[in-house]
């Protein structure tokens, strides 16, 4: 029989054939997921015995794909109307709205059966009902309008769906292995590629949490990121009501060239891999997140703009959010070694979900550490629980500055921080919770200061001539530290912020400086002494005392260290002649 499609619009295969360029893999998909339905049916039926299965075989030499099941099958009737007509419509149907939001499609699903036209210059079906007395049927189209629909000779039960390739890439048995893995490698029923198995591993996500191994959800992390080191700590949710998902959640480990921005979390609808772009679906903190997520309530075929604002996909983020942070409390309460261990890794993204979300940092508060100088691990509540009423904090990579003794000797605990994103949370938590956080070099302590220590009084900004900043004298409690620069909270934190949107770190502007002369230190008690005698060399020293600090606080512009090299010699030379 030759029959003519029935044509609403214009002619949709061409459309689907330069139109879905860019997704040509998804073809694959559409046909084993066509397949699975089919072994489904069957089972829900109960009309067949296992062993159920699909079979891909790609035919270099032949130049096809076949895609076979031992499901339900058709009868020529059922060509007809499923493939003629229903699935033809539905073709149509998605070719139009995909027209106009090309961009916005979430997984594509829904242009199923005739999606193989993108790569294929004509389909074949041979297929036999599971209804014995019924004939097989024979379908061929070559993607014209016209096709042809016969009595075939199909013996077994079942369906093969055989794609005469055009585009020489899909005859490409490791590329196909590469979709099937990537599509349907958590399918329920076994998927053979010209005899291998590409689903032995089934989804981890719907074992349930108690009966998972850790080996089991390390094991499976690697089988969805191959190349990436093992995760740090995961929470597998598994939920019924008011919607359904299941799914297992890793915090990644966080290397050098970890990507904050892009999104990695596998989105499945039924085992169907859907997207691993989440992108705008969840808050970033979440998308920083890796692992699985699987449901079949977030409506797939729609656009992301609609899928932002669904209900589901609201509430789907905020319960996420709400069990990642209930986990790490419990894992706070209950294994808090484990938990510091996992610290450093997890502190990131508890951070920015802290800054991003309110509710977080409301679930999250109890357990937001912070890694002192001495290696503990305290809590803001757990520092000021000394009476203090400033938090002090030195930037991680400049621990080893000689001023931070002062705080050792004194007993004064410092916190280190990791970058911009403690700047921010700083700010964050001095409103809420009205603290303050210092910088160690942003003022001097009164705990420092040696009230018995020698004292020097008069302007000493003349002696560094460097109008902009100025000199002040205190007798620390320390000997051994001549010197130091202190620059203003406010100073620093704008510095912070600009820092993270310049490439180059912006220079403290020399206003904001403040040069700190330790009068109990010999070297200084020395200087003055010496600025009765020889003025100059009493200028140039504290010159280069001063260079010294700032290259001891890592405020040295690499430009300047020729210049400090020069003067440094100078003054060594002006030494060593008095002196001879
Ligand atoms: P969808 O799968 O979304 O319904 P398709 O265009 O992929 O749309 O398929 C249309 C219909 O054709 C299916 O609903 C099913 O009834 C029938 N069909 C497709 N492939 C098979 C198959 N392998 N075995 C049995 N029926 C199939």
């Amino acid at each position: 029989m030759k029959a003519e499609l029935k044509i609403h619009s214009e002619n949709i295969l061409p459309i689907i054939k330069q139109w879905l360029y860019s997704d040509k893999d998804i073809f694959i998909r559409e046909l084993v997921s066509n397949a699975t339905d089919a072994i489904q049916k069957l089972v829900l039926l109960e009309k067949g015995e296992p062993p159920f299965r699909i079979d891909v075989k790609v035919d270099k030499e032949a130049k096809t794909i076949t895609v076979s099941d031992n499901g339900i099958g058709m009868t020529l009737e059922e060509v007809e109307t499923y493939i003629c007509q229903i699935a033809f419509s539905g073709a149509e149907e998605f070719v139009q709205k995909y027209a106009h939001n090309k961009d916005q499609f979430i997984g594509h699903f829904g242009l199923g059966f005739y999606s193989a036209f993108m790569v294929s210059s004509s389909i074949e079906i041979e297929t036999k009902s599971y209804l014995e007395d019924q004939s097989p049927a024979h379908w061929t189209s070559d993607g014209s309008s016209t096709y042809d629909l016969e009595v075939g000779t199909k013996t077994t039960r079942g369906t093969d769906i055989i794609l005469h390739v055009e585009d020489e890439d899909y005859l490409d048995q490791e590329k196909i292995r590469e979709i099937l893995t990537t599509y349907c490698g958590f399918l329920q029923y076994p998927i053979y590629l010209n005899g291998d198995e590409i689903n032995s591993k089934p989804p981890l996500w719907l074992k349930k949490p108690s009966d998972c191994e850790e080996a089991e959800y390390l094991d499976f992390y690697k089988t969805l990121y191959p190349l990436e080191p093992d995760p740090i700590f995961w929470v597998h949710l598994q939920i019924d009501h008011p919607f359904h998902l299941k799914a297992i959640l890793y915090f990644p480990k966080i290397t050098p060239r970890f990507d904050f921005q892009s999104s990695n979390i596998k989105l499945f609808c039924n085992r169907v891999f859907v997207t691993d772009n989440c992108k705008d679906l969840f808050p970033s903190y979440l998308n920083v997140l890796r692992g699985a997520i699987d449901s079949i309530d977030i409506p797939l075929n729609v656009s992301r703009s609609y899928l932002q604002k669904d209900a589901h996909v609201k509430k789907l983020a905020s319960h996420i959010s709400k069990k990642i942070a209930d986990r790490l409390s419990d894992l706070y309460a209950e294994e808090k070694e484990k938990f510091i261990s996992y610290w450093p890794d997890v502190e990131t993204i508890v951070k920015f979900g802290m800054l991003q979300d309110e509710k977080f940092y409301d679930r999250s508060k109890n357990f937001l550490l912070w890694k002192t100088l001495d290696q503990n691990f305290l809590t803001i509540e757990e520092y000021l629980a000394s009476g203090r009423e400033k938090v002090y904090y030195t930037p991680e990579d400049s621990k080893d500055g000689s001023f931070l003794t002062l705080y050792k000797e004194k007993n004064i605990p410092v916190i280190t921080t990791k970058g911009p994103i403690d700047t921010a949370l700083f700010n964050f938590l001095e409103q809420k919770l009205s603290i303050k956080f210092h910088r160690v070099d942003s003022n001097v302590d009164e705990a420092l200061i040696d009230e018995s220590g020698e004292k020097h009084e008069g302007d000493f900004t003349s002696l560094l001539g460097l109008p902009n900043v100025t000199v002040e004298t205190k007798s620390l409690a320390n000997k051994s530290l001549p010197a130091f620069i202190v620059i203003e909270e406010g100073t620093r934190r704008l510095r912070d912020y600009l820092s993270m949107t310049q490439k180059e770190m912006p220079q403290i502007p020399l206003g904001g400086q403040t040069f700190v002369m330790n009068t109990n230190s010999p070297l200084v008690s020395a200087i003055f002494k010496l600025k009765e005698k020889d003025e100059a060399l009493a200028g140039k020293l504290t010159k280069q005392l001063y260079d010294l600090s700032l290259l001891s606080q890592k405020e040295l512009h690499p430009e300047n260290l020729t210049g400090f090299i020069q003067k440094t010699t100078e003054v060594l030379e002006a030494l060593a002649l008095k002196l001879s």
